[in-house]
């Protein structure tokens, strides 16, 4: 008989407000320290989730209310976590993510949140429409 890999699964909702961010970020580091991270595997899924957070609050619903539906699973040693809003979506994607590009006009925000989703997770998949939302599916393989 070989190696059972359970897929175990987490999901929750939360409230689009950037206090919410923090309790993401920690809900899923908790989830994912059944794999036995290290210190800076667990801070790099914690930067991933706050960037994806961070952005279904401040882009998707544009500071006004919504949910924001957050999952997450391990199956083996992969993790793999999910950030989606039901917001105003995306009309170009593949700009979208390109290094330092924003669409804040405030000169508060860098342009490098999906920068640092795809440098600290092995995968950044993102799907969006105008209109239709935003999902965001981040995977990454821990220890070994
Ligand atoms: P930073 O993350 O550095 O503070 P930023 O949020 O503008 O700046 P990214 O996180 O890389 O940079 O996102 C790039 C752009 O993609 C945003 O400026 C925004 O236009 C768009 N975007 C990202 N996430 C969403 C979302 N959930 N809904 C709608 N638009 C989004
Ligand atoms: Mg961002």
């Amino acid at each position: 008989m070989g190696l059972q890999e359970e897929r175990e699964t987490f999901r929750m909702e939360v409230e689009s407000r950037s206090q919410n961010e923090e309790f993401a970020r920690v809900t899923v580091a908790v989830f994912m320290s059944r794999l036995d991270p290290t210190m800076e595997e667990m801070d790099d899924v914690k930067t991933a989730v706050s960037e994806a957070v961070t952005n279904a609050v401040i882009h998707g619903y544009q500071g006004r209310e919504g949910i924001i539906y957050i999952q997450a699973a391990v199956e083996g040693q992969e993790l793999t976590v999910e950030i989606r809003d039901k917001g105003v979506g995306i009309r170009d994607v593949t700009k979208a993510m390109e290094p330092m590009y924003t669409t804040d006009t405030t000169g508060e925000r860098s342009g490098m949140g999906f920068s640092f989703m795809e440098a600290f997770m092995d995968e950044v998949q993102v799907l969006s429409a105008p209109g239709q939302g935003t999902c965001v599916t981040m995977k990454k393989r821990i220890g070994r």
